[in-house]
């Protein structure tokens, strides 16, 4: 399987996040994909390609254009405020049932543009952030030219960034960007499976009224678990959208057997559905002790999911999503890859 893969994003560090009551450096570090490009030089799956460049028409059809230009200069205009070597955050979130005015100030575009404290904008976060696109937009074509499956390295990860906002370390939604390519190259129907501990929040409200491309997410239930207001069975599309959204939330503590009994559920939705192109949004974050997770699930148990997304035989575009513990992190997202290509 070739692999996307660029340095570009190594900048996007330094950030903070709070997590409940502390204030600490962000899970989400450069130094996630060394350990996933390690492990999987480890089993000879090296065939590793530089991203081209590509311009902003493809991520302006998923995201609000205003709210793609707020990320590229949100950090200049703090650093002018602040000076160099913070990061940005938001000081306020939108205030729901209250008259807002929003303005072209720093503060207001970050109250606007973001809904939670885990997404901060440092110096390097736009050039990571375009690289990323570039990686998942590459994968596309890569598969327009063939390739069966193909392994989009994106960082930082992109499933909880919705039309025009950031949020849970997420930007740009990658996934949602490679969906929209492979459609715009002719594939009639797209599907997206999410295997990422938390609820796609943002890809789901993306293709919500949309039919041709089904999402379909297996994740914590929002009772428990980030982001805490979606992710329930029960938001199944709405409008041309209908019957094309599956949510399929566990509780904390989840293990295998659960697991993969709602995975070949929703296997069975996306075989239903005949997509020409299955976009992963693969996270490890459901491996037990995962500090951003909660399920039990054990490195093998990873293959087996490779496997049977596998037994789908529909093209499938790998794109990085979240996994955070690292020791761990290399080789559950190697088993995932090794399960499906074996
Ligand atoms: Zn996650």
């Amino acid at each position: 399987m070739k692999l996307i893969y660029s340095d570009d994003h190594k900048g996007h560090t330094g950030g903070k996040e709070l997590r409940y009551d502390k204030m600490i450096p962000m899970s989400e570090s450069p130094e996630r994909m060394d350990m996933i490009i390690t492990a999987l030089s480890n089993v000879g799956l090296n065939d590793i390609i530089e991203p081209k460049s590509y311009n902003l028409d493809i991520a302006h059809k998923i995201h609000d254009p205003a709210f793609v230009s707020f990320l590229e200069h949100a950090y200049p205009l703090w650093e002018k405020e602040f000076g160099p070597g913070g990061f940005a955050t938001a000081y306020t979130f939108g205030m729901r049932g209250m008259a807002q005015t929003p303005n072209a100030s720093i503060h207001s575009m970050l109250s606007c543009y973001t809904f939670d404290v885990c997404c901060p904008i440092v110096s390097g976060t736009w050039k990571a952030i375009r690289s990323a696109v570039n990686v998942a937009l590459t994968g596309v074509d890569q598969m327009q030219q063939g390739e069966k499956s193909v392994f989009s390295l994106c960082r930082p990860p992109g499933h909880h960034a919705s039309k025009d906002m950031a949020g849970g370390y997420c930007y740009i939604n990658n996934a949602a960007i490679a969906a929209q390519a492979h459609l715009d190259y002719g594939a009639p129907r797209v599907a997206i499976l999410d295997v990422d501990y938390h609820h796609g929040n943002g890809s789901q409200s993306i293709f919500y009224d949309r039919k041709d491309v089904l999402y379909a997410s297996l994740h914590a239930r929002p009772e428990d678990e980030y982001p805490f207001l979606m992710g329930y069975a029960n938001e199944i599309g709405t409008g041309d959208g209908k019957g094309y959204n599956l949510n399929i939330p566990m509780p904390i503590g989840t293990t295998f057997d659960l697991y993969k009994n709602n995975l070949k559920i929703a296997l069975k939705q996306i075989s239903d559905y005949d997509p020409e192109v299955l976009v992963l949004s693969l996270g490890v974050d459901t491996f037990a002790g995962d500090p951003v997770g909660g399920f039990k699930l054990q490195s093998p148990d990873f293959e087996v999911i490779g496997n049977l997304i596998a037994e789908l035989r529909i093209p499938t575009h790998f794109i990085m999503e979240g996994g955070y513990l690292m020791e761990a992190l290399g080789e559950n997202v190697k088993n995932v890859v090794t399960g499906f290509s074996s």
